[in-house]
């Protein structure tokens, strides 16, 4: 039976004397997995156990009991790892609220630490290709740290807060290795697209990857990411509407509100759920309407009492509270009701299915459970939800009230639209909702996620993305043959960087170059779209053939002079298109254009990658249109537009030096457009070698130029 470990910070029980499991909608939604997988769990108990015979009594009880296991965290990694970094750092901040971000170097060690601790755990216990499912925010550098000690596993990460906009995420210190680190995983999840387009901005603002609608292109393998909304065991609420508990809680309340109108909160209590704002809301429902018969309850769960800013909430509602009550209340009814304490499920189903309409509106929420429970207990399909729009659900359930939670006349609105709403729309709104719950429930959403996770094709999960090169296929090299090999320079032998001046050969690719000019049967050409001052500044001094521009200038690696390779080329048109590249520079910060012998380029590397991207977009259709009469050609490249003549490009160089010089054998490779010119002339004996994602005519594909290097380098048994 195949393995499925899934990774969360907390494991769902409470230790104490006794352990007792903790229901949550993640274990429900976990349930259905028991019968086809070898099912396992592995988290923090939630207990700081110092003592190593307890530790060793509750990790037996846990395994034995529910096939969990544990990991223990000492008091400074809670307070550093959990309520520090993960809860005082990351929350806020994925929530868009930094200013209650706080930062601190010791924290991130200990977050280090801690994910570095999971990673131990998890590769202790799992099995050749078993399947992973890490879960939420404090977690994020686990599936990093998982792929390097493990790429055979497959890890699935799901976010279960919002993923916030770029402009939010940059603020944080460690924005980059977080990332870094989340793209460990072979499939990251999110509620809704929005997050994924955040993500995805975020990804390539960060760190420059290129990303699809739906992957990212990380250096060792394609990251998938997708939209799985959470949600909620319908079926174990519709089971607790038959049980004793429950009639009896909803007699009692029936008895107890008789003659009221009831509007139920439910939350933790947390600065994302906009409690402060609703109050200010319901204060001007109740002035506005002078209506007294109406109470609204509160079920505000304690949360992270040990941070400073969930006390200073607690302080400012219950002050709120109780001036509301003060002003508002009559000798009948006080009109908040506000419980800070969890309540058992059988009550907070009774108050789901009693409540006349449910408040549900936070300032921003993930997803937000609450808003569907509130929606599968009303089985009448009577009641009325108010809904955040900043609420994941919302997109969901467009059917609720959708309010502004910071418009307060409007939230006071709704309110008043709520409990008079004719029945008919009542019923017509809750029934449509209810259908999509009860359709899409808790256990879908994971069989979902679980089925993307393990269908994602082996091919995906590698560097080499599609006919990986192995060194043994270029033993050849090795041999008597005479080969050429026309190697591209930027992207292809060394990393892209923003400013090209950064890119010179480093001591690494100095020792290759050096090793290459060893072998007596191999010939190289560098082969670039460069000037011939930077290819002579820094390939000079090697013996190697060298070509700038494209294959406009060449150098024999014997010669001291430069050649015009093509000398009756057409350059009229030069000075009009540079003349439009300098337009589109002006109106593209980062962006600058370059101009050669033979070509001018507009480079948009350091530019806004979507702002970029559009632009260079425009800039080909209008030259599209503007040269078309002409014997030029546009390639469109990474981050760079080029136009150079017809006449020259690489692939018309190689083809004439293969002629000239009789070589055996030809390898080449590079990573851009203008290198398929080569790609196209090789010949059925020849090597041709495509660095990064993206269509290709080559007949081989590696992953990165230090992946290039390294297969050089291991085949030339360096
Ligand atoms: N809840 C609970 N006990 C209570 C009140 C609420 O266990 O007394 C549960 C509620 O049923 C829901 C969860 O707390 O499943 C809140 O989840 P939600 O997605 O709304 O917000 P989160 O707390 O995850 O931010």
């Amino acid at each position: 039976m195949q393995s499925l470990i899934n990774v969360s910070n907390r494991l769902p029980v409470i230790v104490a004397d006794t352990i007792t499991p903790s229901a949550g909608g993640l274990v429900s939604a976990l349930e259905g997995f028991h019968a086809d997988y070898d099912f396992q769990w592995i988290g923090w108990a939630g207990a700081t156990e110092d003592d190593p015979e307890m530790r060793k009594r509750i990790s037996r009880e846990l395994q034995e009991r529910f096939g969990y296991t544990p990991l223990f965290l000492s008091q400074e990694d809670v307070s550093d790892f959990y309520t520090g970094f993960s809860n005082s750092s990351l929350w806020p901040l994925l929530h868009y609220l930094p200013s209650y971000a706080r930062f601190n170097r010791r924290w991130f060690d200990a977050y280090i630490n801690v994910n570095g601790a999971f990673a131990q755990t998890v590769a202790g216990r799992v099995r050749t290709g078993n399947v992973i499912w890490i879960h939420d925010y404090h977690l994020m550098l686990l599936p990093g740290l998982l792929r390097e000690q493990r790429p055979d596993l497959k890890i699935g990460f799901f976010f279960h807060t919002p993923f916030p906009s770029y402009e939010i995420f940059r603020c944080h210190p460690n924005r980059r290795e977080l990332l870094e680190g989340l793209l460990g995983a072979d499939l990251i999840g999110f509620h809704t697209s929005d997050y994924v387009r955040h993500f995805r901005s975020t990804v390539q603002r960060v760190l420059g990857l290129t990303s699809e609608i739906n992957t990212i292109i990380a250096e060792s393998h394609t990251v998938s990411i997708g939209v799985y909304p959470i949600s909620i065991p319908s079926e174990k609420f519709e089971a607790e509407m038959e049980s004793e508990a429950y009639r009896s809680h909803l007699n009692d309340y029936r008895r107890i509100y008789e003659g009221k109108k009831i509007v139920l909160n439910v939350e933790r209590l947390d600065y994302t759920k906009g409690v402060p704002r609703r109050l200010d809301a319901i204060e001007r429902f109740l002035i506005d309407s002078g209506r007294r018969d109406v109470v609204f309850i509160f079920i505000s769960v304690p949360s992270r009492e040990s941070v400073a800013a969930y006390r200073d909430l607690r302080r400012d509602i219950e002050s709120k509270v109780s001036k509301i009550n003060g002003e508002l209340s009559t000798i009948e009814n006080a009109p908040i009701h506000f419980i800070h304490q969890a309540v058992e499920f059988s009550q907070l189903c009774a108050l789901y299915s009693l409540a006349d309409a449910a408040m549900v509106t936070p300032l921003i929420d993930g997803m937000n459970l609450v808003a569907k429970e509130y929606v599968i207990c009303r089985q009448n399909n009577d009641g009325v939800l108010i809904l955040s729009e900043f609420a994941g659900a919302a997109q969901e359930l467009p059917q609720a009230i959708i309010v502004n939670p910071y418009n307060i006349e409007q939230m006071a609105h709704a309110i008043r639209q709520a409990l008079e709403m004719p029945a008919q729309e009542r019923e017509k709104r809750m029934a449509s909702m209810r259908r999509r719950v009860q359709r899409y429930n808790a256990q879908r959403w994971a069989r979902s996620f679980i089925e993307d996770l393990t269908s994602i094709p082996e091919a995906q999960r590698r560097p080499a993305i599609a006919l990986s090169l192995s060194p043994e296929m270029l033993a050849p090299l090795l041999s008597q043959e005479r080969w050429a090999l026309f190697l591209d320079y930027d992207g292809t032998l060394a990393e892209l960087r923003r400013d090209p001046d950064e890119a010179y050969p480093d001591p690494a690719l100095a020792d290759l170059f050096e090793a290459l000019q060893k072998r007596p049967n191999l010939e190289v050409y560098v082969i670039s779209g460069r000037t011939r001052q930077d290819m002579g500044r820094w390939l000079g001094d090697f013996d190697f053939h060298l070509v700038a521009e494209h294959g406009f200038y060449f150098k024999h690696r014997n010669a001291r002079e430069w050649v015009q390779f093509e000398s009756h080329v057409d350059l009229s048109w030069k000075e009009r298109v540079a003349d439009i590249l300098v337009h589109y520079a002006d109106q593209t910060p980062g962006s600058f254009v370059e101009e050669k012998t033979a070509s001018v380029a507009w480079h948009y590397r350091s530019a806004d990658p979507e702002f970029g991207a559009w632009k260079a977009h425009q800039l080909v259709i209008e030259l599209q249109e503007m040269l078309s009469n002409l014997p030029v050609e546009i390639n469109h490249g990474s981050k760079i537009v080029e136009i150079n003549s017809i006449l020259i490009n690489k692939g018309v160089l190689m083809q004439h030096m293969k002629t000239l010089n009789r070589y055996d054998r030809v390898l080449c490779a590079g990573d851009d457009v203008t290198d398929e010119s080569m790609f196209r002339a090789a010949g059925e004996r020849d090597i041709s070698i495509k660095v990064g994602g993206g269509e290709t005519a080559a007949s081989y594909r590696v992953a990165s130029p230090g992946a290039l290097r390294r297969l050089l380098s291991n085949s030339l048994e360096i």
